[in-house]
């Protein structure tokens, strides 16, 4: 077998175990594979081995890997820093959006996903652990931001996102509960939204205790980024 079809099955495995530890199913838990750096070929193999989920933060390198794989059914999400100037190709090209922090964003991206797609699918990045110069919405932002972004027609807000100071284990824990606990308080005024986009190839295991409904993993799958 080659090296990424071993690599896939070994993670398989890890978040099955994780899932049951947490006495979840683990069709709760959607993989999706951080695929920056990685060539359209690698992620055409990873698709035929069962992955539908794929995960970018640089603009031109996804669009050009986009185009390429036209022909696969494949869910892109865009996970990386996203400035106004680009939003149009976000909103045109992706099926999801991880990270967005301000309503100027989430307003363009709004306006500018074609009429002819299904709303654009949408988590709040929360800087969970309030670190200076980090992107992401304060803890305390959260809900105001939400309840605007809810309004927004041709949106679907569905939770929220981070990625956490990653110290240890132990404040990662404390980073995912809290942010699970924002979106339970959230739900009471919106109760449609059910996404957790937390843990990475470190700490998924964890994450997925916590309640995460999508783990980004990228060198866990493929191996270290050249
Ligand atoms: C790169 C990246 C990941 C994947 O990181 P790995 O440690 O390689 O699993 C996940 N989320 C975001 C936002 C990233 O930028």
């Amino acid at each position: 077998m080659d090296q990424l079809s071993v690599r896939y099955e070994q993670i398989e495995q890890r978040i099955g175990q994780a899932c049951q530890a947490a006495g979840r199913g683990r069709e709760e838990v959607t993989l999706l594979a951080v695929s920056k750096t990685r060539s359209a070929r690698e992620i055409a193999a990873l698709h035929r081995l069962g992955v539908a989920d794929f995960g970018e933060n640089y603009l031109q390198e996804a669009l050009a890997k986009i185009h390429q794989l036209a022909d696969l059914p494949l869910c892109w999400h865009f996970i990386g820093p996203l400035q106004s100037n680009k939003t149009r190709e976000v909103a045109c090209q992706f099926d999801w959006v991880h990270s967005v922090d301000r309503l100027k964003l989430a307003r363009r991206l709004s306006e500018q996903r074609p009429a002819d797609q299904p709303p654009l699918n949408l988590c709040i990045q929360v800087n969970i652990d309030a670190e200076p110069q980090k992107a992401g919405a304060l803890p305390d932002q959260v809900a105001s931001l939400a309840a605007a972004i809810v309004k927004l027609s041709r949106l679907r807000l569905r939770g929220l996102m981070a990625i956490p100071r990653a110290d240890s284990d132990d404040q990662n824990r404390a980073a995912f509960r809290r942010l699970a606990m924002t979106l339970s308080q959230l739900r009471n005024t919106i109760p449609a939204l059910d996404t957790l986009s937390m843990g990475m190839s470190d700490d998924f295991a964890v994450a997925i205790d916590e309640g995460a409904t999508i783990i980004r993993l990228g060198t866990a799958l493929f191996g270290p980024r050249p």
